[in-house]
């Protein structure tokens, strides 16, 4: 994958984002032995030590050099939000002045005095994002850079520390395409699904696309073990066009056949991410048609409430927007699961607080761009 200038983070390097052989590469070739490393990456994935001082296995003259010559926090919280049903979301300051947002969702609530048995993380892989999804608030901002593997394990790092119970799974659904800064994705998820962290298993870990043909290949080439969703809202490529502009470099039958190919070489299911949008995508032929769609493979479909957002592009196309009616979102989800598709519904966790779905965008004036 080439790497655009924009790409290229400058500033010290990070201690946090390597996989541990990287590390260890890293410290020989600072001339510090080897198991040090290991030393390090337990004391910030085990231990969770943010300060390089507080690793007591490490002889002192290592520690100041450490902390001379590396960044050890990756990201610095700014705010946390909370929303009436426990959906934390955080803005985290980058090294650079930049922002992100992570947001932290028990998927299911607190009922009779229960905790949560499921919370799950989701991360943002970009500053803005570059795809102008014309549903999605942060496809309003224009994207700055992608995040190094650091500032993605971070964001998991400083979030842990809000719960008391364990993150169990992590989404890369946040701020921007994570295809379009894989690198940098896998290495973090490298460090999340690594035994020795357990931080979280990898059938817990999702990357969520837009539909990146590329990327899903090297998934598949690669064997990735994590899961694979992808944002798919339409079903002709017309109306994929107008929702997504990236639809047009890598339109539908493409798009199928690579999932397909994924599928073939993976043996493993893919999720269809589908926002149901008043009178475009919610009718008879949008179930018939996603009924077959979903049927050419084991596939399942998360439909998801549309969030109207303040300040999205409200012209074009994104003025016409507007959410299905609770009556026809059920009729939808009827419909399709008669069809015999698999069909999850996806909450509405954080929308008090813009921390839905396709709400993330920090206002920040000058940050983005
Ligand atoms: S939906 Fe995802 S890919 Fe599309 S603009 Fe928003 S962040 Fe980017």
């Amino acid at each position: 994958m080439a790497i655009a200038k924009r790409d290229i983070v400058e500033g010290p390097t990070e201690l946090k984002g390597h996989p541990l052989p990287e590390l260890e590469q890293l410290f020989l070739n600072a001339g510090e032995r080897k198991y040090r490393a290991k030393q390090v990456y337990d004391g910030i994935y085990i231990q969770r030590l943010n300060d390089v001082q507080e690793m007591s296995l490490l002889p002192q003259d290592l520690r100041d050099r450490l902390k001379r010559d590396y960044r050890t926090q990756s990201v610095v919280l700014k705010t946390v939000q909370e929303s009436v049903d426990g959906t934390k979301k955080f803005l985290f300051e980058l090294w650079d002045g930049r922002a992100v947002e992570s947001v932290l969702i028990p998927s299911e609530m607190v009922v009779d005095g229960e905790h949560p048995r499921r919370l799950t993380l989701c991360v943002s892989t970009q500053v803005g994002c570059n795809l102008g999804c014309v549903f999605c608030a942060t496809g309003t901002l224009k994207m700055a850079r992608n995040l190094t593997s650091g500032e993605i394990v971070d964001q998991f790092l400083e979030a842990q520390k809000f719960s008391t119970k364990p993150i169990t799974n992590i989404v890369y659904m946040g701020m921007g395409e994570p295809m379009n800064n894989y690198d940098s994705v896998m290495k973090a998820t490298q460090i999340f699904t690594d035994q020795r962290t357990n931080m979280v298993a990898a059938r817990r870990t999702t990357i969520s696309t837009a539909g990146v043909i590329p990327g899903i290949i090297r998934m598949a080439d690669e064997g990735q073990i994590i899961k694979l969703a992808v944002s798919l809202h339409a079903t002709t490529q017309d109306l994929r066009e107008d929702l997504m502009p990236l639809a047009k470099k890598y339109p539908l039958p493409e798009l199928i056949e690579a999932l397909e190919y994924y599928y073939r070489k993976t043996h493993k299911s893919v999720t269809y991410e589908y926002i149901l949008f008043d009178g475009l995508n919610d009718t008879l032929a949008d179930v018939k048609r996603l009924g077959r769609l979903a049927r050419r493979m084991p596939t399942k479909v998360n439909v998801i409430p549309f969030h109207e957002i303040d300040f999205a592009m409200p012209e074009g196309f994104a003025g016409v927007l507007k959410p299905s009616s609770p009556e026809q979102f059920q009729w939808f989800t009827d419909s399709l699961r008669a069809e015999d598709v698999q069909v999850n519904v996806r909450s509405s966790a954080g929308l008090d607080i813009d921390a839905a779905c396709g709400q993330l965008a920090f206002s920040q004036e000058g940050k983005g761009e």
